[in-house]
């Protein structure tokens, strides 16, 4: 680490340009989602993130799970489409569809082989990557393998968006303060790594790294990182940056937070409020 120059900067929405729609365009310009569902008991964390992609402005968002899952969500989503994938080589097939551009797998995936193959299916894709959750502890006692596949693919394709004790559980070797941890671990996984908490900390591997000041404790609920994963990963198919996108979704998510502004707040009242923040920052 002493031999990255490290560039801290506080986020600010002059640091990253928000999507915008043009007069002709088609919704396939605007971005195609995809969301990785969990079972049939675990389904509220994958259509958060679906909702919060769409709210985003992405142009299609589609849950994919294995049938029984997609009844659950055919209960709950409208605009959000449903594919029946239920497991790995159907993810692949899937994704061969390069307009499938973006794709948010962990939230509520259920930790093990299955989550793992996922990921590694999605890995050899060109989608662009946002892992959260059950898709980094799958990896917690094999960390090298998921770093490896990353580094196969195009630099700053991935977002890694782990909590503390995600991070913890991937990153065991890796010490110090917040931000220096969130760089290291960056570097050590070739990917950018939003590290979550009051004070969350973007870090792109190349030894960038931005602090996130917007939010509050009221984000710490249930489901507010799965609204946090899928709005990164809406901004990212409707053509941001992985690293723009990460600080983007970071801001947007702390602000509809404090939008909402009283007690009470269940990770269900932020998707919603996306738009109010995106009105106030165009
Ligand atoms: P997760 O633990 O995956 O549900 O993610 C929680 C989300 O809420 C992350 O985006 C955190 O940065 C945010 N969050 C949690 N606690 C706080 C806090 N005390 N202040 C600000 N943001 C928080
Ligand atoms: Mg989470």
């Amino acid at each position: 680490l002493a031999e990255i120059d490290i560039k801290l900067f506080e986020n600010d929405p002059r640091l990253w340009t928000l999507p915008v729609r043009t007069a002709q365009e088609h919704k396939f310009d605007a971005g195609h989602c995809v969301v990785v569902s969990g079972d049939p008991l675990h389904t509220g964390a994958a259509r958060l993130s679906a909702l919060s992609a769409a709210r985003s402005g992405a142009g299609l968002v589609t849950i994919a799970g294995e049938r029984e899952a997609l009844l659950v969500h055919a209960a709950h989503v409208t605009a959000i489409m449903l594919a029946d994938i239920g497991d790995a080589p159907a993810l692949r097939a899937m994704l061969e569809d390069t307009r499938k551009n973006a794709l948010v797998i962990g939230p509520g995936a259920g930790i093990g082989e299955a989550t793992r193959q996922m990921v590694l299916a999605a890995l050899e894709s060109h989608a662009r990557l946002v892992l959260d959750a059950d898709a980094l502890t799958s990896f917690a006692d094999q960390p090298d393998a998921l770093f490896a596949a990353i580094g196969r693919r195009a630099p700053e394709s991935v977002v890694l968006t782990p909590h503390a004790g995600e991070f913890t559980r991937l990153f065991s070797e890796i010490e110090g303060a917040k931000t220096e941890r969130a760089i290291a671990a960056a570097e050590r996984a070739g990917a950018i790594v939003l590290l979550k908490g009051a004070d969350t900390v973007i870090a792109h591997p190349q030894g960038r790294a931005v602090v996130n000041t917007t939010g509050t404790p009221l984000l710490a609920t249930a489901g507010a990182g799965d609204v946090l994963a899928g709005l990164i990963g809406g901004l990212v198919a409707q053509g941001m940056g992985s690293f723009e996108a990460a600080c983007a979704g970071a801001y947007i998510h702390g602000r509809a937070a404090q939008l909402f502004g009283k007690p009470g707040m269940v990770a269900d009242d932020l998707p919603g409020l996306i738009p109010e923040v995106l009105a106030d920052l165009s």
